[in-house]
């Protein structure tokens, strides 16, 4: 990669990594201590090939995890490869419709939302609630909005084979927990860029000698540019004098908060040993007319430790306290039709300003969150790193035309 000059970076944690998060869960008298990602955890390999690239090039240990999801109800429990229970003949009816609906709806404009293609279609609520709704919460994790989504999106990732509904997924994780990939990349900044931990930064001034950086320390230093690699509205919140277009751009970005707990509390997972997937959702009854209702659990099998769960809590969540390991809140960016709409091409670099994550440009997922970042850097010189990689250069481009 071609050198862009000196670089700062300032972190508001004390350890870089924001959304990578693995937490060592301590040992109990039936299991040993292990690690357990309570933030980004999978990536597919085809479909991610920019992460791919990346943990190649950090030369970071991975391994496969074969993703699968159950959502029980009541007892019953379906799964989406073939185990479980025969929930309805309106489920089984819709899940062969959606498939065969996919090739269609991957032309949709995104204005076209899963909520209005379902009810114009007249997809049944058990579909919804059982089955599709889990296994994109699974991926979104949001859960008011999750039907907002374009249905042409959903419909690519049926076609791609990242959603499936009659087998598990191959996808992969950091061996060890994710952030060892982090602390690889953290040791390569070491050497050429300055690392300021634990130093939020609290406003970001333009003049006319540069980008003034001001720090919760109360640190003011000078840069040509900055990037700011944070979600919209903390972006939108650090300017100084945002413009117009930079109010309306970044505030229009919306945010759903979660809060996930790693714990030791079985419960949440179905009764039935033999049914525990990767994603185990639990549907509520509170309102059976609500697209999506209840709580989705993670469980990522270490070895040496089957027991261990991170739940994406709701208030009916009970958990025994004495089983609660820690509790981390989060915040999603909202997908819709906006998100596929508004770019930030107009803002970037103005004033020496400029944008990226995956919670500003692009969808909240690993592979834009790091397509986004390579984005600016190339934008300020820097030689896109992965180039000799047909099939993350590929992606690098699509992501380009579509959100940069
Ligand atoms: C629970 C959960 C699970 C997920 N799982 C996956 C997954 O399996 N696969 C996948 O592809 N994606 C997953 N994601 C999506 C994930 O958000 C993205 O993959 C990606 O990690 C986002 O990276 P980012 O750098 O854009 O933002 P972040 O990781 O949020 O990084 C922003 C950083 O900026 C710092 N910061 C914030 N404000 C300031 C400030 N004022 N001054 C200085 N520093 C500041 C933060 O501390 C943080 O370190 C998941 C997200 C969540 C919440």
């Amino acid at each position: 990669m071609s050198s862009i000059g000196e670089v700062a970076v300032y972190e508001a944690n004390a350890e870089l990594g924001g959304h990578v998060c693995t937490v060592d869960v301590p040992a109990n008298a039936h299991s040993e201590a292990v690690p357990v990602d309570v933030g980004f955890q999978l990536y597919h390999a085809t479909h991610n090939p920019n992460v791919r690239a990346l943990l190649d090039l950090l030369e970071v240990q991975t391994e496969a995890v074969a993703f699968s999801l159950s959502s029980s109800f009541e007892g019953r429990v379906w799964t989406n490869d073939g185990g479980g229970d025969r929930v309805s003949a309106a489920l089984d009816g819709d899940i062969a419709r959606f498939i065969a609906d996919a090739p269609m709806m991957v032309h949709l404009p995104p204005q076209v939302s899963l909520r209005a293609f379902f009810d114009q279609r007249g997809y049944s609520a058990d579909f919804r609630r059982w089955c599709l709704g889990p296994i994109l919460s699974f991926w979104w994790v949001s859960r008011a909005a999750l039907f907002e989504l374009p249905a042409f999106a959903v419909a690519a990732g049926v076609l791609q084979g990242a959603i499936s509904f009659s087998g598990a997924t191959e996808y992969r994780a950091v061996s060890g927990g994710a952030r060892a990939y982090i602390q690889r990349l953290a040791a390569r900044l070491e050497g050429q860029a300055r690392l300021r931990l634990a130093t939020p930064v609290i406003r970001i001034e333009r003049a006319a000698d540069g980008v003034w950086v001001e720090d919760a320390g109360g640190g003011r230093a000078r840069f040509d540019r900055a990037v700011l690699a944070v979600d919209a509205a903390t972006a939108l919140s650090l300017l100084a004098a945002p413009s117009e277009p930079e109010r309306a751009l970044l505030g229009s970005i919306r945010f759903e908060p979660s809060t996930l707990v790693v714990h030791r509390d079985e419960r949440v997972m179905p009764a039935r040993r033999e049914l525990w997937r990767y994603g185990n959702f639990r549907v509520s009854s509170a309102d059976p007319q609500a697209d999506l209702s209840g709580e989705m659990t993670y469980w990522q099998p270490r070895p040496g430790d089957p027991s261990v769960f991170v739940t994406v809590i709701t208030e009916a969540t009970e958990l025994d306290p004495d089983k609660v390991v820690s509790e981390h809140r989060w915040r999603h960016r909202i997908i819709d039709h906006h998100t596929f709409e508004a770019r930030l091409s107009p803002i970037q670099g103005q004033g020496g300003v400029w944008y990226c994550g995956g919670h500003a440009v692009g969808l909240p997922v690993h592979e834009h969150a790091l397509c986004s970042g390579l984005a600016v850097a190339e934008a300020l010189g820097a030689s896109y790193p992965f180039a000799d990689d047909t099939q993350a250069a590929q992606a690098y481009a699509q992501f380009k035309t579509h959100f940069a």
